[in-house]
């Protein structure tokens, strides 16, 4: 198993979580990329300190650390 890949995967998309939070704590409008509909951010989740951006149609949900 070739955990370098793996790692540079997760860390990339660590980045783009970052910069999404980044955009959503702006007030900037981000848009899923699938249906190009308008991201939403959800801070009423189960765990204290992370929100779910979300998109209408479900495509995409990301988990962010607010923390
Ligand atoms: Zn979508």
């Amino acid at each position: 198993m070739d955990f370098s890949a793996l790692t540079k995967k997760s860390s990339a998309s660590f980045n783009q979580h970052k910069n999404l939070l980044k955009k959503l704590a702006k007030g900037q409008t981000v848009k899923c990329e699938v249906c190009q509909g308008i991201l939403t951010l959800d801070l009423k989740t189960q765990q204290p300190g992370q929100g779910v951006a979300k998109c209408p149609k479900g495509c995409t949900e990301i988990v962010l650390d607010l923390a």
